[in-house]
């Protein structure tokens, strides 16, 4: 199959996400075509030399699709019942996901664990585009990637977790870590106050995607 040459510079890294692509220089039509027919190609190839099959393609899709919060909200419930786990999940996040779930979340990225306390309360960002912990979260909401919480959150991150509808007590440190190539973060959110005797599953409840992201705390007990 003949593949025309790519229109622009058009940078793919699955897990990065990045929308801050450099003004492209032919039309959008060309270069979607171009996306397509290549994605196509190669494809193909891979099927034909045996090294990844339509098979092996859904079934990256289907593991995909199965990462969503449900999953992050199930680590810190976990985290939060079981203070071995939480120690392990510090210590080495993915070891102790995999081993404990049952996962193998390969991935080269390394994810830290940041845990909320009564005095430090953290929030992710990727200032440079979108990295996000898409192996415990999935896709990142439309919110992560916009180019005004990526710049001002690490400018006044007080004043956009308000924004959000979340005010914390003015003694407690509001740090914002910002993700690189190689690294991911999760927040560990703070155990909500009268929950004590609730099960695991009805903790992951309270466990939203924006209390991992540390822009909401953990709904309060219904
Ligand atoms: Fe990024």
């Amino acid at each position: 199959m003949a593949i025309p040459e790519n229109p622009h510079h058009h940078h793919h890294d699955h897990d990065h996400d990045h929308d801050h692509d450099h003004a492209p220089i032919n039309d959008d039509d060309f270069s979607t075509r171009y996306e397509v027919l290549l994605e196509t190609a190669i494809r193909e190839l891979l099927d034909e030399k045996g090294i990844l099959s339509n098979e092996d393609i859904h079934r990256q899709i289907d593991i995909q699709d199965s990462r969503t919060p449900a999953l992050g909200a199930k680590v810190v419930a976990k985290a939060w019942v079981d203070p071995a786990f939480k120690a392990a999940l510090i210590a080495a996040p993915l070891k102790a996901i995999n081993d404990h779930f049952g996962l193998a979340i390969q991935t080269p990225l390394e994810l830290k664990v940041l845990e909320n306390t009564q005095a430090l309360h953290n929030v992710v960002v990727c200032t440079l585009c979108s990295c996000y912990p898409r192996m415990l979260l999935g896709i990142p909401p439309a919110w992560y990637k916009s180019i005004e919480y990526r710049s001002r959150v690490v400018v006044e991150p007080r004043q956009v977790l308000t924004e959000f509808g979340t005010v914390l007590p003015a003694d407690v440190e509001v740090r914002v870590s910002d993700s690189t190539a190689d690294i991911r973060y999760l927040v560990l959110p703070m155990r909500p106050s009268g929950t004590d005797g609730l099960s695991e599953d009805a903790l992951a409840a309270l466990v939203t995607r924006d209390a991992m992201i540390g822009t909401a705390l953990p709904l309060p007990v219904a």
